[in-house]
């Protein structure tokens, strides 16, 4: 091992002992009501654990004094480090940042309004300590209005559960607790922090779940409408697309495309029999408008999964990023 190798080694050692157990998430947008009591309520459920934890509340742009309630409560409890947005972008950037600056061993992550409970901590960590990469929460006597938000959460959580395979009840539920290095290996997109299980899935996790408390919100208002019943099935389809296909796209494209070339060119030479052969008109048959039609729409799909197949590349070769995943090496 040379020297430098040795210092490096030393560093990561020294980091990793002063890493907490324990980083928690919260992403805070416009919550101010709810905030001092928030922060009350995950010191008192994780004090006596003795466990050594961080808060990270991330502030996601609030405009009705979030922002400086934090700042202030930073400064009276040591295990809060605020992040503040300069606008508001969301909660799943919210939540990557929150991802990005824990230092802890484990994550937990949940909303910043109370609905949550942080009293249910502990009973996911340890369900964490069992063995698993991912303990998803799961609002069994879930707190909401039932039309608008229990009804349209049951159909995507049924949906998201066939289309991934990851049986899990509760996909919107933010109490979750994860293994920080399997968080690491994943990238958040749009509103994509929904399908957090199905893409720690697609990474090979453990994923399990458990009951959870819930309330009804206190203060303040949800940040969604029904309009989120739709992003969430656009979002679907990427993750279907990610998990079925995302290192072999041409397999995909190019299946449909050649498909399509074949029986293009089939009906093609088929009419070409018909007018060279037998010396028939076929200028005015709708069949070959349709022979064309699936030439060029092979060939379209062709390219798409070339397209696909270099975009792969980059995709896995700009971030030094490999196609595996690794539990351990044991030697
Ligand atoms: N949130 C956020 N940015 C947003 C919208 C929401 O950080 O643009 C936070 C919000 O403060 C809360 C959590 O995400 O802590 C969940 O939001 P909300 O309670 O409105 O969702 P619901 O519980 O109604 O599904
Ligand atoms: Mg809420």
């Amino acid at each position: 091992m040379s020297a430098s190798a040795v210092s490096n080694f030393n560093a990561t050692s020294m980091e990793d002992a002063l890493r907490p157990d324990v980083s928690v998430v919260v992403p805070i947008y416009n919550e101010v009501e709810s905030l001092p009591r928030l922060i009350e309520a995950i010191e008192t459920s994780l004090q006596p654990t003795s466990l050594h934890y961080e808060i990270i509340c991330v502030d996601d742009g609030s405009q009705d004094g979030s922002t400086d309630l934090l700042k202030r409560l930073a400064q009276d409890h040591t295990a809060l480090r605020a992040i503040l947005f300069r606008r508001n972008y969301g909660q799943t950037p919210a939540m990557a940042a929150g991802f990005n600056y824990a230092r802890g061993w484990t994550i937990v992550t949940l909303d910043g309004d109370l609905q949550n409970d942080p009293a249910d901590i502990p009973l996911l960590l340890a369900k964490l300590e069992e063995g698993y990469d991912l303990v998803n929460g799961w609002r069994k006597n879930r707190q909401d209005a039932a039309l608008t938000r229990l009804l349209p959460s049951k159909i995507a959580n049924l949906l998201i559960a066939q289309i991934t395979g990851v049986q899990v009840h509760d996909y919107g539920c933010s109490l979750k607790a994860y293994r920080a290095e399997l968080v690491a290996d994943m990238n958040l997109y749009g509103e994509l922090h929904r399908f957090l299980p199905a893409l720690a899935f697609i990474e090979g996790a453990r994923i399990t779940e458990m009951p959870v408390r819930h309330h009804a919100r206190q203060f303040g208002q949800s940040k969604y409408g029904l309009g989120r019943t739709f992003r969430v099935v656009l979002d679907l389809m990427t993750i279907y697309f990610m998990k079925r296909f995302l290192t072999r796209p041409m397999h995909v494209f190019g299946s449909v495309g050649l498909v399509s070339m074949l029986l293009g060119f089939g009906l093609g030479m088929y009419l070409t029999i018909l007018k060279l052969g037998l010396g028939q008109q076929i200028g005015d048959r709708p069949l070959l408008i349709f022979a064309i039609t699936l030439l060029l729409t092979g060939v379209q799909f062709f390219s798409l999964g070339l397209l696909g197949e270099l975009l792969m590349r980059t995709y896995h070769e700009s971030q030094n990023r490999p196609i595996y995943r690794i539990r351990e090496i044991v030697e």
